[in-house]
């Protein structure tokens, strides 16, 4: 019961979800309820309280996160929605599924929510805790299942404050999670809807929807199909790692108080948390064409270093 009283889990009761609320909007970390499992919850346009969550998680790598709204509405003011992505809200939302749609370009959301993808993961959720927080906090919010990479998701309240206490604000204890499987996740960025995890909707109930559903080959953590690795953003110009200065042309992508003469600092004081909220947006900045390629100085592999090591691997061997 120690872990309880640290991690400060608090019954879902109105006053704790308005307080939960401010904390998500001022970007900490709060684990709630939904109805397939609890989720760790961060705002989703703030790149720092995204990153907190990939630290939190200790993941090797930068899945892409699913983003939770109040309504269809404001789902769909962030991605472009088509019409069977229409149908499938209209169907199953709020609920258990999850729908991957091309980003807008107007979307305010952390580019770290897509982990360099252009597609957002997208979920309107049912529980009514999860919803009243999504109201309370006035913001999306970015939840991956609260447990640490590679460990079964939780349930319940107490599953969270064992595992990952120490790393959130606030645990809203709502009950036991209904559904208690994660969503469904439904690609529908190409022609062909793929199912990229099965969860609480059936594949069955979706294609009585939208007809036809291919299944991608995943272990339900990360996308796994060529055709979605490929589309992880990667810069047009090519990338130099571990490089110690900037060479002719090159635009130098630095790291620490050491980085004097970077042409961006992923974070000078070399918190690797901040950098992980910079990465994609910074990659994004020095590749235009007055650079003719980007030199990246060496980040330490630990913590979210490896996560930001993988991607910036990936980023440099797609070319
Ligand atoms: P979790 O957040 O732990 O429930 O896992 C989220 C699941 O959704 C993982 O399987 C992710 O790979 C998948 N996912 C989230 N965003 C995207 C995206 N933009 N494209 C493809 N899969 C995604
Ligand atoms: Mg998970």
């Amino acid at each position: 019961m120690t872990e309880h009283s640290e991690a400060r889990v608090v019954a879902a009761i109105p006053d704790a979800i308005a307080a939960a609320g401010g904390l998500i909007a001022g970007g900490r970390l709060v684990a709630f309820p939904t109805e397939t499992v609890y989720g760790l919850g961060a705002d989703a346009t703030n790149d720092e309280a995204v990153a907190a969550v990939f630290a939190a998680k200790n993941r090797p790598t930068f899945n892409p996160l699913i983003v939770h709204f109040a309504d269809a509405e404001a789902a769909f003011r962030t991605v472009a929605a088509d019409g069977r992505a229409e149908r499938l809200a209209e169907a199953f939302w709020p609920g258990a599924l999850t729908l991957v749609l091309p980003r807008q370009a107007k979307s305010t959301l952390s580019l770290l929510v897509s982990a360099g993808l252009d597609t957002v993961a997208v979920r309107v959720p049912s529980h009514p805790v999860a919803h009243a927080l999504l109201e309370a906090s006035g913001c999306p919010i970015a939840a991956p299942s609260a447990n640490p990479s590679g460990r079964v998701s939780p349930t319940t309240a107490a599953h969270v404050a064992e595992s990952l206490g120490g790393a959130v604000a606030m645990i809203l204890d709502g009950g036991a999670c209904p559904v208690g499987i994660e969503s469904t996740v439904v690609d529908l960025s190409g022609d062909q809807p793929t199912l990229l995890r099965p969860g609480g909707v059936t594949a069955e109930d979706i294609e009585k929807v939208i007809g036809n559903l291919e299944t991608a080959g995943s272990d339900g953590e990360a996308p796994k199909s060529p055709g979605m690795l490929e589309r992880h953003y990667a810069p047009g110009l090519p990338l130099r790692l571990d490089a110690t200065e900037a060479g002719p042309g090159e635009a130098l992508l630095g790291l620490g108080p050491g980085a004097a003469g970077a042409t961006l600092n992923l974070s000078p004081g070399g918190d690797l948390k901040e950098a992980a909220a910079n990465l994609f947006a910074m990659m994004r900045r020095l590749d235009t064409p007055e650079h003719e390629a980007i030199a990246v100085m060496p980040v330490p592999e630990r913590g979210l270093g490896r996560a930001i090591n993988d991607r910036l691997r990936r980023a440099a061997a797609t070319r």
